[in-house]
């Protein structure tokens, strides 16, 4: 039986922070991952250029139950730490809107960078390597079997990820040795995720598809994002949607403005005295595309004038056009989910070391604890930032 320190199960953005931060320290570290590839998801984020982090993270950021836990490890490892190791690395990077930060060239080189600190410090990782067993034995230490190998660790660090694309080799490994070593897990869901029509919804709004117009959604919780909204064959997409959807439970309705930050009513009373005569589908097709006017809003409304519209159907529309309100019908799951919401309960955690109160040198780090962030580079950071808490105690 060959023995480490230190064992990392999951090559992914957790277990690499983690794997550099505990090999600096001197500890022997070894990664293991079933996967061919290290960080196969750093490598598809960002459409291939990975949101590796934002400017402005807060704790506000993140969705957990006890929204107290993540406090500790963002404050100990910031985004302008992991912003100083990018330019260390000479990796060249862009803020987009909301503070997202962005490769300029590719998310490769994220990957390369996590890989070139982990040798230079001397964290060895073993890729298509299946985990058969973890178990821990009477002189405390985890005894790791795998189909290669025997191992036995100290310290073993679960970084296995939530269930997000299992075409990427997602797996609920990390819930099962929690659960094996009896602590709680939270039930998961699909987050960052497009929403899907119900069946007479995709008739109505199917041709509708690719239109994208801004929007401030709000959840039934009252949360709100303001950003595009996209229209897609399968329902709707695009920023706020994927937003919007980390606060959505089956069967709520969500709340649409199509015409953010505008006052809705005293634009209509404008366009009014403006062009009284001027048809209602002109008025709306200067504000929002054609094709979403006639879809949205009945032929015999449209066709009248400005100045026939009664005050109750004027009323209606200022409604229609801030409150638009749908119940759909679900979303497209783990399939296209950027994060999975849910996972191992933080309460077992302790929030400094990310060690497992009742299960001493057991740790977690990454997405397969219950810490799911907004889209815009707070996943990676919490990635980032819990890895290295994780290494820098185990
Ligand atoms: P992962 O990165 O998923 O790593 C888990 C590792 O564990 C994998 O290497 C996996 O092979 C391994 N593993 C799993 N099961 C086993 C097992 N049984 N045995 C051995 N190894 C196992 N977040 C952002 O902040 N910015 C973005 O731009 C962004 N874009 C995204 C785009 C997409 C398409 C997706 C799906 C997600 C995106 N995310 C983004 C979210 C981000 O990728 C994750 O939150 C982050 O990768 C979580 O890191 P992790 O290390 O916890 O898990």
């Amino acid at each position: 039986m060959k023995h480490h320190d230190v064992i990392i199960i999951g090559a992914g953005a957790a277990g690499l922070m983690c794997a550099a931060t505990a090999g600096y320290r001197g500890r022997d570290v070894l990664v293991l991952d079933n996967a061919k590839q290290a960080g196969r998801k750093i490598l598809i984020s960002g459409g291939g250029r990975c949101n590796f982090t934002n400017q402005k993270v807060e704790p506000a950021n993140f969705i957990c139950s006890n929204h107290h836990f993540v406090k500790s490890a963002l404050a100990r490892y910031r985004s302008s730490d992991f912003i100083e190791l990018v330019e260390r690395h000479g990796i060249e990077y862009h803020e987009r809107d909301h503070g997202q930060l962005f490769c300029n060239d590719s998310a490769k080189e994220i990957v390369t960078m996590l890989l070139t600190e982990c040798e230079w410090a001397g964290a060895q990782i073993k890729l298509r390597t299946e985990i058969s067993e973890i178990t821990k034995n009477s002189e405390g230490l985890f005894e790791v079997l795998t189909d290669k190998e025997h191992y036995s660790c100290q310290s073993l660090v679960i970084a296995t990820g939530g269930l997000s694309m299992p075409k990427l080799g997602a797996s609920p490994y990390g819930y099962h040795i929690a659960e094996q070593f009896g602590l709680k897990v939270l039930s998961t869901h699909a987050g960052l995720v497009p929403f899907t029509w119900h069946s007479e919804q995709k008739q109505r709004f199917e041709p509708l598809s690719g239109i994208a117009v801004p929007s401030t959604i709000t959840a039934k919780d009252g949360t709100q994002f303001s950003e595009a909204l996209l229209f897609t064959h399968r329902g709707l997409s695009g920023p706020t949607i994927l937003q919007i959807s980390n606060y959505w439970n089956p069967g709520e309705a969500i709340s649409i403005n199509l015409l953010p930050g505008e006052d809705v009513r005293a634009k209509i009373q404008q366009a009014l005295e403006a062009s009284p005569k001027q048809s209602l589908r002109n008025a709306l097709s200067q504000w929002l595309p054609k094709r979403l006017v006639e879809v949205l809003f009945d032929e015999s409304l449209l066709n009248k004038a400005l100045n026939q519209l009664v005050h109750a159907e004027r009323e209606q529309l200022a409604l229609d056009l801030e409150s638009w309100t749908l119940v759909m019908n679900g979303t497209e799951g783990y399939r296209t989910a950027e994060v999975t919401l849910g996972g191992i309960d933080t309460d077992e955690l302790s929030s400094k070391t990310m060690e497992a109160k009742s299960v001493p040198g057991l740790f977690f780090a990454g997405e397969v604890m219950d810490v799911s962030g907004w889209l815009g580079g707070f996943n990676f950071q919490w990635a980032w930032s819990s890895g290295v808490a994780a290494g820098q105690a185990a």
